[in-house]
């Protein structure tokens, strides 16, 4: 029996954050009001003309430069018909031929394995509305508020080899649309989508086996499972000496598994043909270049950097990079330079990430700025506060809107390093338990542990631990 190679290709479509729509003014913004930002050039009304935004081609631009795509300087718009009731138009504006961008990459590691993932396309088009299949009526209700919301479609190469390659490869795209600040990426709403072609093959095959293109996928994770499905379906088909048909098929994730659509011989013929009423789409070859000169440091470039002139690990800097706002607070905290990068990383990944798992507040957004952080955690790489005292602090910056130093003086958290005082302080410990000093001279060494327990309770919690513990043990020697 030959072991089995899953190839993957994907169509991933997400939608823009413009202020308006790609033909007409009307606000582009989610609304739960069915009907309310729509006017006759979204809608299709006969004689309404289109108008191209400019920030939708700049928008792709972006994207098409952070992939490493070719930028066409004359790409064309072409009407994709097909009649569906979230389509007034009967007709998508879409690119075929000569889309915006093409022939780009993007890098991912997945399992361990560096894989670079060709980019065939990127081009622009308009998204359709949406169904409302809502139970207090027998029909079915239409939203035409996603009308003409921009989408770019981004297509790679049939590049991908697993399921976690491909959330890789998903998980990679949404970090950077982010990071460009060209789209929300909420998958609640649907603002990002894939459609996931799937095919498999003798290990060493040359060739490519029939592909079935699943819809349906509206997760990451979604996208993963059908994936797993949709090969060991084409496995077993193979297996029992049978042939994969090339077809359409649909994604039912509460049932776990694919479902056909659409076979090859009713295969959509889109007719697609230049939409006679935008004209092509020129962009001179500065604006691709200023562009290009806008685009922000990227998740990769921004990990690898955080590793190397940090010395932090490859997980910790994904963390740190999760998003444009915590890498941009980390960045700022290390320019700071009141404390070590090691620890302003810690602090974000424990104390900061559970308050934002917690509250849903990302730490930003509170009034604990990067300077009253670094003034924290200095204090404690000082050894002016222990770190459990720094972490009464953190909690008590964000309750009371102080300054850590304020906080650390009223709370009495001043460690305690006076070594006289701290040297008194052992002695009426020591008096005070005899019997403890002498098991521990009788070669008990867990008494030590007790006796810094005794001083540290005697100290209020504020005695600093290493210079208790080292005055104790001299004492006790
Ligand atoms: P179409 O024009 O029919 O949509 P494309 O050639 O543009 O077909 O491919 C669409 C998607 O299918 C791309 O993401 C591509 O990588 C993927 N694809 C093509 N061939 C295969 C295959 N044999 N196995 C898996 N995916 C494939
Ligand atoms: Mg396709
Ligand atoms: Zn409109």
């Amino acid at each position: 029996m030959p072991q089995f190679e899953t190839v993957i290709g994907l169509e991933v479509h997400a939608e823009l954050n413009t202020a308006s729509k790609i033909y007409c003014s009307c606000k582009n913004a989610f609304s739960r009001e069915p009907n309310t930002q729509i006017c006759p050039v979204c809608m299709g009304l006969p004689g309404a003309l289109p108008v191209l935004n400019k920030k939708v081609v700049d928008y792709a631009i972006r994207m098409g430069h952070a992939l490493h795509c070719r930028i066409r300087s004359v790409s064309r718009q072409d009407r994709k018909n097909y009649f569906y009731p979230d389509l007034p138009k009967a007709y998508q504006i879409s690119q075929a031929q000569f889309p915006l961008c093409e022939n780009g990459f993007l890098e991912i590691e997945a399992d361990g394995i560096q894989r670079r993932v060709g980019i065939a396309r990127i081009h622009i088009e308009e998204d359709a509305g949406k169904l409302l299949h809502d139970s207090a009526c027998t029909g079915t209700l239409v939203d035409f508020n996603r009308c003409g919301v921009p989408l770019i479609e981004i297509v790679t190469q049939p590049d991908l080899r697993s399921s976690s390659e491909a959330k890789a490869f998903l998980d990679a795209i949404k970090f950077i649309l982010r990071y460009l600040n060209i789209s929300d990426c909420r998958m609640q709403e649907g603002s990002i989508r894939c459609d996931v072609n799937v095919s498999v093959r003798p290990v060493g095959s040359t060739e490519y086996g029939t592909r079935c293109e699943m819809k349906n996928v509206n997760s990451f994770s979604a996208a993963v499972r059908g994936i797993a499905y949709e090969a060991q379906r084409q496995i077993a088909i193979l297996e029992a000496g049978g042939i994969v048909e090339q077809e359409t098929r649909r994604w039912d994730d509460a049932a776990g598994r694919s479902v056909p659509m659409r076979s090859k011989e009713d295969a959509h013929d889109y007719r697609y043909f230049p939409e006679p009423d935008l004209l092509s789409i020129v962009v001179d070859e500065a604006r691709v270049r200023m562009l290009y000169e806008s685009l922000p440091e990227l998740p990769d470039a921004k990990i690898r950097r955080y590793c190397r002139e940090y010395g932090i690990t490859r997980e910790e800097a994904v963390q740190l990079a999760e998003t444009p706002e915590r890498a941009a607070y980390f960045d700022t905290c290390v320019m700071q330079a009141q404390c070590s990068a090691q620890s302003i990383c810690n602090w974000l990944l424990a104390d900061a990430a559970k308050y934002t798992n917690d509250t849903g507040i990302p730490i930003s957004d509170t009034c604990m700025t990067p300077q009253r952080l670094t003034a924290l955690i200095a204090a404690v790489e000082e050894g002016q506060i222990s770190n459990s005292a720094g972490k009464t602090v953190f909690q008590e910056v964000l309750r009371q809107d102080k300054e850590p130093a304020q906080l650390i003086a009223a709370l009495g958290l001043q460690q305690n390093s006076d070594s006289a005082a701290l040297a008194q302080l052992i002695d009426t410990v020591l008096a005070a338990n005899a019997k403890s000093v002498a098991d521990y001279c009788r070669g008990k060494t867990n008494a030590l542990g007790y006796l810094v327990g005794q001083c540290m309770k005697a100290s209020g919690g504020t005695a600093n631990p290493k210079m208790l513990r080292e005055i104790l043990i001299q004492k006790l020697e």
